[in-house]
């Protein structure tokens, strides 16, 4: 549980993002960056994604983004910390990988936050409100106890038989949070 914790003073900032679920266990994976994982009860804190290259091998230097210098994550100038969007619409905006084992919700950030056009860089992250797509929770029942472990609220999406519009469903899913 170390790092799990907000300073008073401080409100998180909630954004969306998508996660999928891991294979073995269903715990929730980045889509990205080498599908991490993000642990029950723990946060996640970022790191920046040149830490395991070869600083000095020139051809990082043509990467967006790269830094020379070691650096704490987020760092502006550089293009690490934890992604989450403002908002759901700049969320759709995002590439959708299929929907298989998808899912979808807020997440709190906190620590250094670095807003971006649309959303925000993060030190610290950690789910704060899931949505499963119904015929995930029907392929896999246990998917609902793996995500139990977050000890946040999770809503299960139906996805209408044949035509499944992942933006419908989650339009419907929004509008029974916020009510
Ligand atoms: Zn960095």
């Amino acid at each position: 549980m170390t790092d799990f914790t907000v300073p008073d003073s401080v409100t998180p900032i909630v954004a969306w993002r998508y996660w999928r679920l891991g294979g073995a266990d269903g715990l929730l994976r980045s889509l990205t960056g080498r599908h991490q994982r993000w642990e029950p009860g723990q946060a996640l804190r970022a790191r920046c994604r040149f830490d395991d290259v070869d600083r000095t091998d020139w051809r990082y230097r043509m990467v967006s983004g790269f830094s020379v210098d070691p650096h704490p994550a987020p760092a502006e100038g550089c293009t690490c910390g934890l992604y989450a969007a403002r908002s759901l619409g700049a969320l759709r905006g995002q590439m959708l990988f299929g929907l298989n084992r998808m899912v979808v919700g807020q997440v709190s950030l906190w620590g250094k936050v670095i807003p971006g056009q649309h959303g925000y860089r993060a030190e610290f992250a950690y789910p704060d409100r899931l949505c499963v797509f119904e015929g995930v929770i029907n392929r896999d029942p246990g998917v609902l106890d793996a995500l139990s472990a977050y000890a946040v609220p999770v809503e299960i999406v139906g996805n209408r038989q044949g035509v499944f519009s992942p933006v419908l469903a989650l339009t419907r899913a929004i509008r029974s949070i916020v009510r």
